[in-house]
Order: C-alpha cells, then structure tokens, then sequence
C-alpha cells in the first residue's frame, strides 16, 4: 500500500559545490523517498554568509538537476526563514529552554563545559557583551531505532552540551534551524551522513520542545577518500563532473552497495534512477565506514 505520509529532504550547506559524498546523501535520500511513494525536498541550510555562497547555492542545484534529481516542491532558502527560528527562539525563551551566553569558548573548555557565568539560570546580564542564545538540554539518555545502523543510545549532558541555537554573530545555528524547518516541511524521514548522528538525541530534545514528535532517521556511512578522511568541502573533495552525470550516478549507487548492470552507464539518467528505485536495496548499504 502507498505510504503517502513520508516526507524526506536533501539539505545541504552551500559551502561548496556538490560532492561525490553529498551525492551518495543526495541519491540515497531520493530513493528512499521513492521507494515509499513519498516526496523528496530540497532545502539550501544557508545560515552563514561568511561560509557560504550564493554560487555554492547555484552549483548544488545545477548538479541535482544534471543528475535528475529533481524535488517535489519548490527548494526551500534557509536564508529566507529567519523569522521562524526568531519565534522559535523566543518560544523556547518564554519556556525556560533557552537562554543567553555570554561565556567565551575559552572559558567553556577551561570549566568542561560548565558555565562561569551560570547562564543556564540567567543569573547574568550580557549587558553589552555579544552573546548567544543556547538550547537548554535535558540529561537524558536517549534509545532510537536508526533504520540502518540499528537501536541507537545516547547520552546528553545539560548544561555542557547545550546547543548554540543563535550565534553571537548573529547568525542562527544549524542545530535549531534544522528541526524549526523540518518540523514545518513536515519531514517525516532523514536521510543524512552518519557525520550528524551525534547530533541526533540533541535534535530529539529541541524537536519535543518545539512540541512535535521527531522524524525517522536513518543514517548513511561517510564516504571516505584515500587517505581516510570524511570527503567534505573542507577536504577539499572535488566537485561532481557534471558531464558525466550518470558514471556519477553509477558510482554514488555502488558506493551504497548496490549493483547497477554494467550497460546502465549507457542510460539517460532517468533510467538509471528508475532502475535504482525498483531495484534498491537498503540493506546492502555497506556500513564499515561509519
Ligand atoms: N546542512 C547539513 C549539512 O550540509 C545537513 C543537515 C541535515 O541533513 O540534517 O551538513
């Protein structure tokens, strides 16, 4: 039976162009989306002009588009959604789960994380001082089901590791901005790189706060390059050719275990997609480089 219900996105940070490892995100996010009959969105998480781009912003799309994947809802601009993390700031304000810090980074590391300040209990005014605003976490030991690596525990420590939610620069941070907005998409399945699952049980936490139940996650093994480092913009991985747009396809599939027939290189990249999505297999998503 259709599950119409499911709901899931490809979010990237416009840091750089597209990568082989963001495609493998990309492709796997996609198909899971299809293979349950639901909608896959795109939304550009451009939260930090001094990091990001807008001809990142433009490369990502033309890549997704040269490889067919095309979303089911116009793409949605983090750069565009202010105001909602702004409520959503000053509902958790309101609440008591969030509060103003002023401390330094050097200050934090020197106390474990504890704050000199007791920010937590808003015991000190900034003042002039630039501040942030942090999530107030929970202790809590979290239990979740990853739909690919299986039951999941983790531990979260108030106080030490509360979130930024708004930077002292103003900028609001991808911790808060991720849930407000896939709460509002209505995300009812992530799809990510394993790189964020430590954020997962914090994301739980903001999610009950916002008074919404937390989506599906299923986390997908890194891809590494050579020398064993994370493919990331950071490392400079190479942007995706987009001529080659299905060699890539292919690539990204076996790189998520599956195994695409030796002529289907030769395809149209719809007829690539649509292969993988009647032929993909969750299962075979190899997990050693998680
Ligand atoms: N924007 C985040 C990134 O590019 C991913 C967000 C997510 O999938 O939760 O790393």
């Amino acid at each position: 039976m259709a599950d119409t219900l499911y709901r899931g996105r490809f979010a990237p940070s416009p840091t750089g162009p597209l990568h082989f490892g963001s495609l493998v995100t990309a492709l796997a996010s996609y198909l899971e989306a299809r293979i349950h009959q639901g909608q896959w969105l795109v939304r550009i998480e451009d939260l930090d002009p001094l990091r990001e781009s807008p001809e990142a912003t433009d490369s990502i799309l033309h890549s997704l588009t040269c490889h067919g994947l095309i979303p089911d809802a116009p793409v949605r601009f983090q750069s565009a959604r202010h105001d909602a993390y702004k409520t959503a700031i000053e509902q958790l304000l309101s609440d008591g789960l969030a509060y103003r810090c002023a401390c330094s980074r050097k200050q934090l590391q020197q106390q474990q994380g504890k704050h000199p300040e007791h920010c937590r209990e808003g015991h000190t005014e900034p003042g002039n001082r630039p501040f942030a605003i942090r999530f107030a976490l929970r202790d809590e030991t979290s239990h979740w089901p990853d739909d690919l690596l299986g039951p999941q525990t983790q531990r979260v420590t108030a106080e030490v590791d509360d979130p930024v939610i708004l930077r002292k620069e103003g900028f609001y941070a991808y911790q808060l901005a991720v849930v407000v907005d896939d709460i509002d998409q209505g995300i009812t399945d992530v799809v990510r790189g394993s790189d964020l699952l430590d954020m997962t049980a914090q994301q739980q936490q903001i999610y009950r706060a916002l008074g919404a139940t937390p989506p599906n996650w299923l986390h997908i093994p890194v891809i590494l390059n050579e020398e064993g480092q994370k493919l990331s913009k950071q490392n400079r991985a190479p942007a995706l050719d987009d001529r080659q747009p299905a060699a890539n396809l292919i690539a990204a599939l076996e790189a998520l275990g599956q195994r695409p027939p030796a002529d289907l290189n030769q395809q149209p990249v719809v007829n690539i997609l649509t292969w993988a999505t009647r032929h993909w297999q969750r299962e075979a998503i190899p997990l050693t480089s998680r």
